[in-house]
């Protein structure tokens, strides 16, 4: 059976030019970045390339890139390096859990946290923060665009808030990396966390962006890696990955999706519509969480009333179709998405509620196989549904 990916949100695929660049890290060259021989030097100039890659993808200075293992670890280190206990941290109820779980770390060890709740359409309200600040806020997180539905949030505009108010800014950038051009100046945040394997590069990367002049407690001890902001021998194949997947997104996003002509951006935007609209068209009682918001281009979070997504998410894959139900993180949890539950849907809806999210490498007719796949799946499990029965008997 021919498989239909649209699941990129939980892990992308490696690009065939990332793991050109990655192979020889695993075989030939597998230096130790510190050392002094050349074989060492040359790793070496293979991670300073690396930094400026994502350098350049985010706007910033080389300096300014800290490596890590990922998008947890980015965003434990921008909370748990700043904050001290007798701080205030305002985050928002819809950040992924390795901010969340990071900040009721932190509230056990006596900062004063606050979580910001969302509109229906889940964008956080400027108005919202500025009434949260407190003399001792230190810090504000929020993320750019959310995992679950893929809604786009006002972070310069809430960068500058939190800046008058003399706090620092973090921005948990994991789900718009490759999706959006970053700009860190534009943006006007301290702190930024990006994933490999949100971006096409291998799973176990990422990077931290911390500005210049901004003092961040480390959360390894050991050598003087990362300008001694992370110890730890440097994932060298990892990183070269993360910086090639950089400069392959930027020429992604400022190029056309081959075919179409349209701009990258418009054109995935184009393919996740097309998803959209044929699933709405053919599917009653469905609907499109957080679509009165400016999204990423490539995700679209839809409930289907009267279904479990669960059920639903199984059903597809048996069709081929792999997607997700609330946050791929949090399968096998019994909670519904507290991103959903924070846009005020009811716990059923959440429930019924399934993220599909395209990739780089999604086509129209994997789209088009979608809409015919969805539909009957849906029609198959309403059928097969007590609740629809208690509807049709009106008891
Ligand atoms: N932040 C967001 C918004 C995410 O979507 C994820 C992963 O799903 C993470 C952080 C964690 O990233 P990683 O899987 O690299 O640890």
């Amino acid at each position: 059976m021919r498989r239909i990916y649209m699941d990129a949100n939980a892990t992308t695929p490696l690009l065939p030019e990332v793991l050109e660049a990655v192979r020889p890290f695993w075989v030939e060259q597998f230096g130790n970045a510190s050392s002094i021989h050349q074989q060492g030097q040359a790793v070496r100039a293979a991670v300073d390339r690396a930094r400026e890659q994502v350098a350049g993808m985010l706007g910033c200075r080389v300096a300014e890139v800290v490596f890590t293992s990922g998008g947890t670890e980015s965003d434990n280190m921008a909370l748990f390096g700043v904050l001290e206990p007798g701080d205030h941290l305002v985050a928002t109820s819809i950040e992924h859990h390795a901010v969340l779980h990071a900040a009721e770390a932190l509230a056990e060890r006596g900062v004063e946290v606050t979580l910001l709740p969302c509109g229906p359409n889940g964008v956080v309200e400027v108005a919202a923060l500025k009434a949260a600040l407190q003399p001792n806020t230190r810090l504000v997180s929020v993320m750019l665009a959310n995992n679950e539905t893929g809604v786009i949030q006002p972070v310069r505009e809430l960068a500058a808030v939190a800046h008058a108010a003399g706090a620092l800014f973090h921005t948990d950038a994991v789900q718009a990396a490759g999706k959006l051009k970053i700009d860190v100046a534009e943006l006007g945040c301290d702190l930024l966390s990006i994933s490999g394997h949100k971006m096409y590069a291998p799973q176990g990367t990422g990077a931290l962006y911390l500005r210049r002049n901004v003092r961040l407690r480390p959360m390894f001890f050991g050598g003087l890696h990362e300008r001694g902001r992370r110890a730890g021998t440097e994932n060298v194949a990892g990183i070269v990955g993360l910086g090639k997947a950089a400069d392959s997104a930027r020429g992604w996003m400022g190029g056309t999706a081959s075919g179409s002509g349209l701009p990258s951006l418009a054109a995935m935007a184009a393919l996740r519509n097309r998803l959209e609209q044929g699933i709405l068209a053919a599917v009653e009682e469905a609907g499109v969480n957080g679509a009165g918001a400016a999204r990423v281009s490539n995700t679209s979070n839809m409930y289907f009333d009267l279904v479990e997504a669960e059920a639903l998410v199984i059903a597809l894959d048996l069709k081929g179709l792999a997607v997700s139900g609330g946050s791929a993180c949090q399968s096998g949890a019994t909670e519904p998405s507290h991103v959903l539950t924070a846009m005020g849907l009811s716990e059923a809806r959440a429930r019924a509620s399934v993220r599909f999210s395209l990739s780089r490498m999604t086509t129209q007719d994997e789209v088009d196989a979608v809409l015919t796949i969805v539909p009957r799946a849906v029609a198959r499990l309403r059928e097969l549904s007590p609740k629809k029965l208690v509807l049709a008997t009106g008891s």
